[in-house]
């Protein structure tokens, strides 16, 4: 098996909303605003080269919105996720399989092309499966109005209609999967959104979760820096709770989705609680061996 992390590109976002109840003063330590009070975020996804099977982790942003829609996201760096993918040797049409963590645009919108010839709406991944669970997939086809700007039908209705979707069982006892289909351990978390998903993957000897939007950036390891954004933020501190110190204990490697300086984390126990040790890129930890 083989891991390769791909950068889609980034965009900001409001960083109080990023940080939900934590005061500028101290979240524009580790994420700096710029005169709008954005933050820089990354949408860094992930492949995984397994057997004859090519697994991508969330597919970033996309490009089929309009202007204005991109107008409120600020993209910004040369990075794509098809000239990511070549840099690896890849093409998209090789992928088998396109796991989503959750049906937010940042991490699926990258999955519905448009297709202008035949003006329509399809799969950007041809030969892929894409995976979600059935309950994430009713909560986002039938959106509450807080999250209803980040569930767009154009990114998701498509994957169905092409016949491509297919659902992971989601645990009746515990919110934990091992062994799914997909290979990895998948930890199931409702504190962002409905049912997020997050694969806890074993490379090298090395447990490397990829922790999407329990915990965007190193900025928000604390346990209670919790974004704006999410639907049951006190679920969200529990649900952080525990992984924090499962984390710990298991010497877990945090593979970040969002943070635009740093590739993956550590974490140490201390006083004051679980806080991040070190970041690392991606290939001093895993290309060095
Ligand atoms: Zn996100």
């Amino acid at each position: 098996m083989k891991l390769y992390p791909i950068e889609t590109g980034n965009f900001k976002l409001d960083g109080g909303a990023m940080f939900g109840i934590v005061p500028k003063v101290i979240w524009q330590k580790t994420n700096p605003a710029d005169e709008k009070n954005l933050i820089d975020l990354a949408m860094r996804c992930l492949l995984i080269e397994d057997g004859d099977r090519l697994i991508l982790i969330d597919t970033g942003i996309g490009k089929k919105q309009d202007a204005k829609f991109f107008g409120f996201y600020y993209l910004w760096g040369d990075a794509t996720l098809d000239r990511s993918l070549e840099k690896k040797g890849f093409h998209r049409d090789d992928i088998t399989d396109v796991f989503l963590t959750h049906l937010h645009f940042d991490h699926c919108g990258g999955a519905i092309q448009y297709n202008q010839e035949k003006d329509y709406l399809e799969a950007s991944f041809k030969n892929a499966k894409f995976w979600s669970n059935a309950e994430h997939w009713d909560w986002a086809i039938n959106p509450n109005p807080r999250e209803k700007a980040s569930f767009l039908k154009e990114n998701i209705l498509p994957m169905q209609e092409s016949g491509q979707l297919n659902f992971i069982d989601v645990p009746t006892i515990g919110n934990r999967l091992e062994n799914s289909p997909l290979g990895f351990d998948i930890l199931f978390v409702d504190g962002h959104t409905d049912k997020q998903m997050l694969p806890i993957i074993h490379y090298k000897g090395k447990k490397l979760v990829f922790i999407a939007d329990l915990i965007p950036c190193a900025g928000h390891i604390p346990l209670i820096y919790v974004i704006g954004y999410d639907t049951r933020p006190l679920l969200t501190v529990d649900e952080k709770a525990h992984f924090l110190e499962e984390a710990v204990k298991n010497d877990y490697i945090l593979f970040f989705e969002h943070d635009s300086q740093h590739e993956l984390a550590t974490l140490k126990q201390t006083e004051k609680g679980v806080r991040l040790d070190q970041t690392y890129s991606f290939s001093e930890v895993f290309e060095a061996q």
